[in-house]
């Protein structure tokens, strides 16, 4: 287990202490989220949850992780540009998953029409862990890349400072010093003016299109508040904070859904990259050539991309796939079973996967499915932060995500870059869930 802190972190009077300073450092840089009872007014607030201590990253991963950010921004546009490819991979998953073929078919049917819009934004987060495997030394591992609605990007840039002032207080001085600039929010919102300016015209807004349930209000203020503020109605780009769970919808939503997506406007994302974010793509892409037919000519960013995924399986109704489940059914905490779904605490571990498999294993529901390979980080000590929570040490572990953002006019790729980061820890105890769904917490990286 790493020792970093290991010299305050048993100290109980010290780290109360600090924790206290903690809250109100976090209180004051605007690390901020609304409760669950009083979701929807600022009335009262709460500071959103974080470590109490930035958790060691090994820098070697950290930098691998931002390297391969503009090969991932180049591979999700080629995916969202071939429709082949999309229609290919999630034909069996669309025959058994309501949500995804609905998507599919405002896909299919804006490619019939023919796209209103040759500007694409793409705002992304791949996330992976430090997969501790069997030699010892950590490697990067992607769990999965979100594609729509990707958060905490506002909030994320506000926790160095925390960490940065309890490192001070606890005279870590050199530390504190050592922690790095991070302000994704920034470079969201230069990726939406970017793509507002080259949508061209003066009065047209950014559309902001946020959940019934504004818990997070504060990270996306963030965004909001570094764009300019305009009237007017013509909407320039359609920026969707939503849209990605199935109660997002009701018939009337599918329908506004299906408007936008013909529009003029500049879709971030558009469905097609919406798409290309599933799971089932996810997992197409492990397979031997998926991605040099995806990416020719480009045998660097194929080897950066391919040295983060660990193994992803099919369940598709074959021998194949027959063999997979039954590997799972006599394993299961080898793997993770995902179903097309995004937000955290969605997926099936252990003995909950072993049912569900045994259930569905002889129909074809199983395809709505993939299987991935568990990936095991190194636990270490800490102390999660919450409101109203007893404040005890915790063996955690933790998830990078980077995010980057890209802009494409036509043929042309205008923009590729990436643009901060995003560190969540939870506890071991925890399978799943990220911090919208009350199991991770907000962290800062300290590189080792
Ligand atoms: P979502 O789109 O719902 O966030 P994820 O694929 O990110 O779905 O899974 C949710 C969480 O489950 C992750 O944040 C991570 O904690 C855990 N998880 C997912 N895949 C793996 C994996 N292969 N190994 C270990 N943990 C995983
Ligand atoms: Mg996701
Ligand atoms: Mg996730």
């Amino acid at each position: 287990m790493t020792a970093l802190w290991k010299d305050i972190l048993h100290n109980e009077q010290l780290i109360q202490d600090v924790a206290a300073i903690a809250v109100d450092a976090a209180l004051l840089e605007g690390v901020l989220m609304r409760t669950e009872e009083d979701s929807n007014v600022s009335d009262v607030v709460n500071f959103a949850p974080f470590t109490l201590l930035p958790s060691p990253v090994p820098s070697t991963l950290f930098e691998q992780a931002y390297a391969v950010q503009q090969d991932f921004n180049l591979l999700v546009d080629a995916i969202s540009q071939n429709a082949e490819f999309l229609e290919h991979t999630l034909a069996s998953t669309i025959q058994v998953d309501a949500f995804t073929a609905q998507l599919f078919k405002i896909h299919k049917q804006v490619l019939k029409e023919g796209l209103a819009q040759s500007l694409i934004l793409g705002i992304n987060r791949s996330d992976y862990m430090f997969d501790h495997g069997e030699e010892g030394s950590p490697a990067l591992k992607q769990v999965e890349i979100n594609t729509i609605a990707a958060s905490f990007a506002g909030l994320t840039s506000r926790t160095t400072a925390v960490h940065r002032h309890v490192l001070n207080i606890l005279g870590k001085t050199k530390e504190a010093s050592t922690l790095m600039y991070n302000n994704p929010a920034k470079g969201l919102a230069m990726g939406i003016a970017k793509a507002w300016e080259l949508y061209g015209s003066d009065r047209a807004v950014v559309m902001f299109l946020v959940e019934d349930i504004q818990r997070n209000i504060f990270d996306q203020r963030c965004v909001e508040n570094e764009l300019w503020n305009r009237d007017g109605q013509e909407v320039a780009v359609v920026y969707y904070r939503e849209g990605y769970v199935p109660k997002n919808y009701n018939k009337q939503n599918w329908e506004a859904r299906l408007l936008m997506e013909s529009s003029k406007a500049v879709k971030c994302p558009d469905i097609a990259t919406q798409l290309a974010g599933t799971k089932k793509v996810q997992q197409e892409l492990s397979q031997p050539g998926t991605l040099e037919r995806l990416l020719p000519n480009n045998t660097e960013s194929v080897a950066r991309l391919r040295a983060t995924f660990t193994g992803l399986y099919a369940l598709d109704m074959d021998k194949e796939g027959d063999k997979m489940i039954a590997m799972a059914i006599a394993d299961p905490d080898r793997f993770v079973l995902k179903p097309q779904r995004e937000g955290g605490g969605n997926n099936l571990y252990g003995e909950n996967l072993k049912q569900v498999l045994e259930k569905t294993k002889d129909s074809p529901e199983r395809t709505s499915y993939i299987l991935m390979d568990k990936i095991k980080p190194q636990p270490m000590m800490n102390y999660l932060l919450r409101a109203h929570s007893p404040l005890k040490i915790s063996e955690c572990v933790s998830e990078l995500g980077i995010f980057g953002v890209y802009i494409r006019q036509g043929k042309d790729l205008v923009m590729n870059k990436h643009v901060g980061h995003l560190l969540r820890t939870k506890a071991v105890e925890h399978d799943d869930g990220g911090v919208a769904a009350g199991v991770a917490v907000l962290d800062t990286p300290y590189l080792i």
